[in-house]
Parts: C-alpha cells; structure tokens; sequence
C-alpha cells in the first residue's frame, strides 16, 4: 500500500491502495517509539483492516529507495525540472541552480520546457543545442495549446514524480492538464471516480501564490500524491521552490555538472593530478573550460566557498 497524503491533525494518516479504495490510518506506536516517520509515498503494511469503516493501522514501513526533503516524499524515481521559454523568460543560472538541486538527489531528471507558443523557432531549436550541450535532452511542451503532453504522459508513467521549477512556470497547470485528460468539465470531475471520498483530488488552484513562502496557497500544509491517469503519481507540492544548495559542496559540484561528469569519466583511470582537484584550472587538471556554463560553475563554486567558510 502506499502512503498519498498526510493531510490531517486529528489522524496521523491516510493512505490509498492501487486497487482504488483507500483507508484512513494511524501509525503503530511501536513504529512512533523507534522514531519511524512516515512519507508521503512509503509503501507500507497495513493491518487491522475494518472495511466497512475503511480504518487501518500501518505495521511496517518498507525500506525506501530515495527520499527528498521539500517536499518530504520518500521512493521519489524522477525528477520533473519545468521551466517556462517566457513569461517568465528561461535564465541559465536560475535553470542551473535548479537542475544542481535535483542532480544532487541523485534521482534520474527529465527537462521540460513549457509555453513554447510564446516563442519562435529559433529560439527553440537555439534553447535546445544549448540544453544537449549542458548534457540534457529538453522536452518541449505547451499546457495551453496541449503540444507535448502526451510525451510528458509517457515519459510519468508509472513513476512517482515530483515537479521542480520556478513559480509561475505552468507546474499546477501542467498537473491539471495531465491528470485530467478528457476536455468537458463533467467528464474531468469523474476522471477518477473509481477512488473514492478524496477531498485532495481537487483541482490544484492555479496561479495563487502567496507572498509568505512563493509557494501556492494550497501547498503550504501537506504534499499529497496525486494518481495519474495512465498509472504513477505525481507530487502535488513542487518542490524546492528557492534551491538552497545547502547540501552541495566544493568538492560534490563538479559532479552535478553533466559537462564534468561525463569528461571525468570518460577518462577513467586518467585522472586530474590532484585528487581533490575544483577543476578551476589546476596544473593537470583534465576538464577544459570551453563549454558554455564554465562561469556559472565558478560562480556557484565562490558562493559555496563562502558558505562553507562561515560554517
Ligand atoms: P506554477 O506557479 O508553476 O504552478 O504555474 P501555474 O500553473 O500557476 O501557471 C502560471 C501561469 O502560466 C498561469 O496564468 C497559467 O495559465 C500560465 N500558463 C501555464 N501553461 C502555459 C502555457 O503553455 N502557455 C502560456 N502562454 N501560459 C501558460
Ligand atoms: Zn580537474
């Protein structure tokens, strides 16, 4: 069974079974005593199961495969980084921090690129032989005029994904759009009849942010998981909406960089001189500085120094 939502004080829990039926549960105290948390998206056993009442209680917690902090979501398997060509217009350093923090996770990322009716041709295929030379493969989508959806279906299926970007950048329409595919209203509201009694499949509210934490209003208590249409689920808080980048170091950033990355691994065993090498220019150093986010890289570089200095 998985864990969908957490979304009350009075229950400790609530979850939802890929059969479509769903159980209102609390956690064992022997799991509370040990200090076991449960996540959004922990896959869990559950016992003492009253059917009519639709109560149960969670015995277990399986091992997790991943877990990210913001929002809290164990067993994440990807990672959608969605930034929007305008309105607001794709910055490459805003881009970077963003994809730094999800490459850090070490969960596997797709980039996608939204509102691209707002923006010619050239601009698009300029946006995309920039983005493989960073060492991604961008998809190109439109939520208003529907161009790529059907990618981005494929490429959520049956994936537990949370959606990274920017506010402003289309995430909740971009949630809306894949979770109710049919067009008429009527038909949306039942896309997902066959679960039942949850308030959380509503519709996420679009464009409201409020000012406290840039995150929109409905975010702000709990991340729930919101089940797509041709199976998966799909985070509805985006995460990391300010990457800090706390958790990255001097010596971790390289490799969250693709341009490094593959260069130090391609030439395994040959290595740079120094073991601890920033790649800054160090005598024998094996990553050259001809690629383009060269700069951005020392500047997050000066930035972690900084930090790190003050700690
Ligand atoms: P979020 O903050 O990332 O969740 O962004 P929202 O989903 O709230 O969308 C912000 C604004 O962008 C809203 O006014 C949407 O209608 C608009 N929007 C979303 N997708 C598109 C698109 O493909 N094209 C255009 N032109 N606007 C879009
Ligand atoms: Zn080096």
């Amino acid at each position: 069974v998985i864990v969908t939502a957490r979304p009350s004080r009075s229950r400790e829990i609530e979850d939802s079974s890929k059969n479509g039926s769903e159980l209102l549960c609390v956690v064992r105290a022997v799991l509370k005593k040990i200090k076991r948390r449960v996540l959004v998206g922990d896959k869990v056993v559950v016992g003492s199961i009253d059917w009519a009442d639709r109560r149960g209680m969670i015995e277990n917690v399986f091992q997790r495969s991943s877990e990210i902090l913001d929002p809290p979501v164990a067993n994440v398997d990807h990672l959608l980084v969605l930034f929007s060509l305008e309105q607001p217009r794709l910055d490459s350093f805003v881009l970077t921090r963003f994809l730094i923090e999800a490459e850090s996770t070490g969960i596997p990322i797709t980039l996608a690129l939204n509102k691209v009716e707002l923006v010619d041709q050239e601009v698009l295929s300029d946006w995309n032989s920039r983005l493989r030379s960073w060492g991604y493969e961008p998809l190109f989508c439109s939520v208003d005029s529907k161009m790529g959806l059907d990618t981005l279906a494929s490429v959520l299926r049956d994936q537990t994904t949370v959606i990274l970007g920017p506010s402003g950048v289309g995430k909740s329409s971009l949630i809306n759009a894949l979770r109710n595919k049919p067009d008429s209203h009527d038909e949306a509201d039942n896309w997902f009849d066959p679960i039942m009694g949850c308030k959380w499949f509503e519709d996420q509210r679009v464009g409201e942010v409020s000012t406290r934490n840039g995150r929109g209003k409905h975010t702000t208590c709990n991340v729930s998981l919101l089940p797509l249409g041709g199976g998966g689920y799909v985070a509805d808080t985006p995460g990391f909406s300010q990457p800090s980048l706390l958790k990255v170091t001097k010596q971790s950033l390289a490799q969250y960089f693709p341009e490094i990355r593959t260069v130090l691994s391609v030439n395994e065993p040959a290595k740079c001189t120094f073991k601890d090498c920033l790649h800054v220019g160090e005598p024998g150093c094996i990553v050259e500085g001809d690629w383009e986010r060269y700069p951005l890289y020392f500047q997050l570089l000066d930035e972690i120094k900084i930090r790190e200095e003050f700690q």
